[in-house]
């Protein structure tokens, strides 16, 4: 498999993301998979799940935690629910991510990615401390079973992504760069931010997005990959520079569109060869 082999983000059961059987279809061989809530991450379900991923070929790049009670419905209900930030949450979700690793564990995969959330900006705040403190901890104990955590950008400017990753201060901690999140939530342009954020990037999602009218305050518009504010050749262009070596892992979410959805990813795949061809050779 070459260096940069195309993924789509993929689910089984609930969940974000293409079915296997769309994966399949598309002759794609690498996914990040949004993991199965709790009452499917059995053992049983991992044994014939790996099989299924041996019998097409497909490898998992990233497991993506997944938490009952998130909603992307507006940037605030993004806000009030997503990940390791809502405080009252916090305590049982470290716990499901405990679970997730290890279930990650089982299907053979060593990153766990996350949207952790927007990260209190009162960096002398307890809630700071603590969610600093819980991702220390969490990122322990993955250390300790031989994994990464990934946290996906999207709710963070670059700046407060650096300052809050320096302040966890662990090295099994990367970044899963998606450069339509920095347009969809108004954190930034995508490409200074991926150059910033450089040598955290470990795995990405090919996504696009255009520019909401009033940025942080109203969602930005995702659309297919390469159709959007991004630049699609210069986000390749500019993994390459930053020395990225990992898939490229086509993320689109349109789930009440599912024919529509293949299409576009198909369409993703194509341009994505093409640049390929053009910029790594
Ligand atoms: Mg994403």
């Amino acid at each position: 498999m070459d260096n940069y082999p195309i993924g789509v983000f993929a689910s089984i059961g609930a969940g974000l993301g293409v079915r296997l059987e769309v994966v399949e279809e598309l002759g794609i061989h690498s996914v990040q998979l949004c993991c199965p809530h709790k009452e499917s991450r059995t053992q049983e379900n991992a044994t014939a799940f790996i099989e299924k991923l041996n019998q097409i070929g497909v490898k998992i790049s990233v497991v993506f935690c997944d938490f009952k009670g998130e909603s992307y419905e507006t940037i605030q209900k993004t806000r009030e629910t997503i990940g390791l930030v809502p405080p009252e949450l916090r305590e049982e979700r470290k716990n499901e991510i405990r679970e997730i690793a290890a279930f990650a564990k089982t299907l053979g995969c060593d990153r766990i990615g996350i949207h952790i959330g927007f990260i209190p900006h009162e960096t002398d705040s307890d809630d700071y401390r603590d969610l600093v403190a819980t991702l220390q901890e969490l990122a322990d104990d993955l250390k300790a079973q031989g994994q990464a955590f990934h946290l996906e950008t999207g709710q963070e400017t670059a700046d407060g992504l650096l300052g809050f990753l320096t302040d966890v201060g662990r090295d099994n901690i990367f970044i899963n760069f998606d450069p339509a999140n920095m347009i969809l939530y108004g954190s930034g342009e995508p490409i200074p931010a991926l150059k910033k954020l450089g040598k955290y990037v470990r795995s990405c999602h090919c996504k696009d997005a255009k520019w909401s009218a009033e940025p942080g305050k109203t969602w930005g518009c995702e659309v297919p990959f390469g159709t959007g504010d991004v630049n699609a050749r210069l986000f390749l262009e500019t993994l390459r520079e930053i020395g990225y070596v990992g898939p490229l892992t086509i993320e689109r979410e349109i789930p009440a569109e599912p024919e529509r959805q293949k299409a576009e990813i198909s369409q993703a795949m194509t341009l994505i060869n093409g640049l390929k061809t053009e910029i790594w050779g």
